[in-house]
């Protein structure tokens, strides 16, 4: 047990009698009367008893323990980790919108109603789809989302005999899990030497029984899947759709549109390409788009523009999935992202994808001669090295990224994807200048050198983060979340 990261906790500060809280006075005695009983507590709560310049430096302090992207560079392949102007959180934080209320009537909230209109049009634009859902809280409920979508529309049609759904093996865990969820059987098609999908093998796959196809395109090792047509074709003929997993749409955002390569039904991770925050789980976003003629087996409920410019929510419809979420969806996240997209306009948009990927082939091209490239390039947003290329000296993927983090910077996606035994998976995104991506560079060839003359700094590394290494075994299978818990475990020591 790490005791140096327990010692903090705001239990140890406590001192009876010492407060920072003042409550008013309690002056409603016929409430009171009416608590039954059973509901009431005989004894006070066991809270830390604490001074108020104690709890702000506890939190303070622990809040310096995180790595997030506003304290440094964070090339997490897969995620996106741009950065989210402030001017987001400003809107957000509105008090117009952030005191609404979901039982609004709807002629007090048109404004906000509009504004999700908007996003949902924006959206449909972009992706190429004739309409979005907002509702999903995050890509992999959208995953859900768009899966169940595709379930009803080949079920409206009294095909049931599609029972499997096809993912590429480099394909985000959440593929097969989304899959699943939904009451499909996942088939797994190979990746070609490129990385791009075996459309033989795809093609050998199809048949009356597949219901969907799942791609990302780009997919996880930063290729373009330049048979997208091949592919869009097959998959219609055989009467499945085309699902496009939108984790990598960074690249393509206003210049290429899924519903212009064929894909039926997409999800946008609105935390990655659209600047809102990630959140450690949440809140997120993670709107569906479907094409023309499936627009009926989205979730509800969904703001629509009536005759007169007004906007109204319609809900539950018979051949909607109902609900997803709560509510309209995580509505302060969308703000965020029409925010986004309404400060770059169409113009600012369509940058986006060239500097990604232009920043992702800056860095790629300055470590191949350090890195082992399984793939070689142009990329696009990302890139996956396979470890190191001088492999006699012990040096793994893991103790690169644990090494980055005593550098200052955030360790790249590892171990994923799984076509690779070492993967390194970097993606820089748009925001960052071209100083901090030499200084990452040079932080990557710092540990290259360190393997080759003095590995054990490697091996041990991190040597100054807060906390150093964790047992995530332990850590999964016997969690510490309550003071009791941590006692128990720190006295049987
Ligand atoms: C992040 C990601 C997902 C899942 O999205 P969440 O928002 O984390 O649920 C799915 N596919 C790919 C390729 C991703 O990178």
């Amino acid at each position: 047990m790490n005791r140096n990261l327990y010692d903090k906790l705001i239990f140890d500060h406590s001192h009876p009698g010492r407060k920072g809280y003042d409550l008013p006075r309690y002056d409603w005695p016929e409430a009171m009367s009416k608590l039954p009983s059973e509901l009431m507590r005989s004894d006070a709560p066991q809270l830390p008893e604490v001074d108020e310049p104690t709890v702000v430096r506890h939190y303070t302090n622990q809040s310096t323990n995180n790595f997030g992207v506003d304290t440094g560079f964070y090339p997490l392949g897969s995620c996106t980790m741009k950065y989210n102007p402030k001017l987001n959180d400003k809107l957000a934080a509105n008090d117009t919108i952030a005191r609404l209320h979901p039982r609004q009537p709807e002629d007090t909230v048109q404004g906000a109603l509009e504004i999700y209109w908007n996003l949902q049009r924006a959206l449909s634009e972009i992706g190429g789809m004739a309409e979005f859902t907002l509702n999903p809280f995050a890509g992999a409920h959208g995953e859900l989302t768009g899966l169940l979508v595709i379930k009803a529309y080949h079920e409206s049609r009294a095909d049931f005999a599609r029972t499997k759904v096809i993912v590429p093996d480099s394909a985000h865990g959440t593929n097969p899990a989304s899959a699943h969820v939904a009451g499909y059987e996942v088939v797994e098609v190979k990746s070609l030497p490129d990385g791009t999908v075996d459309v033989d093998d795809l093609c050998s796959k199809l048949g009356p029984d597949i219901a969907a196809v799942m791609m990302t395109n780009p997919n996880t090792v930063g290729m373009f899947e330049k048979n997208i047509p091949t592919i869009s074709k097959v998959v219609h003929e055989a009467g499945a759709l085309l699902y496009y997993d939108g984790a990598n749409l960074n690249p393509m955002l206003g210049i290429a549109r899924p519903g212009d390569m064929g894909f039926d039904v997409m999800h946008i991770n609105l935390h990655k390409t659209f600047s809102t925050p990630h959140g450690g789980g949440g809140p997120g976003a993670g709107p569906v788009g479907v094409r023309a003629g499936l627009e009926q087996f989205l979730p509800n409920p969904r703001v629509y523009k009536k005759e007169d410019g007004t906007f109204g929510v319609n809900d539950y419809s018979d051949s909607a999935l109902g609900r997803i979420s709560s509510w309209l969806g995580n509505y302060t996240v969308l703000i965020r992202a029409l925010a986004y997209i309404m400060t770059l306009g169409a113009e600012g948009i369509a940058e986006v994808g060239p500097l990604a990927t232009l920043n992702a082939n800056y860095i790629m091209n300055a470590l191949k001669d350090k890195y082992l490239l399984p793939i070689p390039g142009p990329c696009k947003h990302e890139f996956v090295f396979d470890g190191l290329i001088d492999k006699s000296t012990g040096i793994t993927t893991l103790n690169i990224a644990k090494r980055l983090l005593d550098l200052g910077f955030h360790a790249p996606t590892i171990y994923f994807p799984l076509l690779f035994h070492e993967s390194l998976m970097i993606e820089p995104t748009e925001t960052e200048s071209r100083e901090t991506l030499d200084t990452f560079i040079d932080a990557m060839r710092t540990i290259a050198r360190e393997a080759a003359e003095n590995p054990d700094v490697v091996k041990t590394a991190p040597h100054n983060t807060p906390a150093r290494h964790p047992d995530d075994t332990e850590a999964a299978l016997h969690p510490v979340v309550t003071y009791s818990q941590y006692l128990e475990k720190f006295e049987s020591e």
